[in-house]
């Protein structure tokens, strides 16, 4: 099988910091501002954004996370059935403006299953959503506000998405299978 780079350590850094201007140029500002990263990378993605946001603003914005997996953890396969398996959401989402926070964006069906959870938390002001990379195919009406980098893949590949937290380097490849 084929593997080629998409992004490299610097490229992924530079994303993250337009990311965290992004943010807080549409918020104008910190206030009732808060991440919720998914799962293992977008919760590393989310942290990162926060001490971005941390350096510029001097202010810590509140982070949570949420576990999704995908029913057989099978991402090629059409209309797989992400669960909710645990959230860690320690702040009150009562009027917030909540940034989604994922590696990957592909059929949306993580999102929308993060977005069901969420809304039994209580009434956020708005919910958006920040990711690394946009896959497309997507199969339901689900857009990133924030996307760092769009890359048009087949059905059949994957994006890997690798994080120094997990991976021990900051890289993202494409396979072909
Ligand atoms: P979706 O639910 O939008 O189909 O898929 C998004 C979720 O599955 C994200 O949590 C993401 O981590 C994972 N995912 C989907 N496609 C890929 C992929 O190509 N590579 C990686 N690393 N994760 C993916
Ligand atoms: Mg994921």
């Amino acid at each position: 099988d084929k593997t080629h780079n998409i992004l490299n350590a610097q490229e992924i850094d530079r994303i993250l910091t337009r990311m965290a201007y992004s943010i807080i140029e549409i918020h104008k500002g910190t206030e009732k501002l808060a991440l919720i990263g998914i799962q293992t990378r977008g919760v590393h993605i989310a942290k990162r954004i926060q001490t971005k946001i941390m350096g510029i603003e001097g202010v810590e914005i509140p982070t949570g996370h949420m576990d999704i997996t995908l029913y057989r953890d099978d991402w090629t396969q059409i209309g797989h059935h992400p669960i909710v398996q645990a959230t860690n959401i320690p702040f009150s989402v009562e009027g917030k403006n909540i940034v989604l926070v994922d590696d990957v964006l592909f059929t949306g069906r993580t999102i929308r299953a993060a977005m069901d959870a969420l809304i039994d938390f209580g009434r956020p002001d708005r919910i958006e959503l920040a990711v690394l990379v946009d896959r497309g195919h997507r199969e339901l009406p689900i857009q990133a506000d924030y996307a760092g980098k769009f890359v048009e893949t087949r059905h059949s590949e994957t994006v890997n998405v690798m994080l120094k937290e997990c991976d021990n380097l900051d890289q993202v490849t494409i396979k072909q299978e």
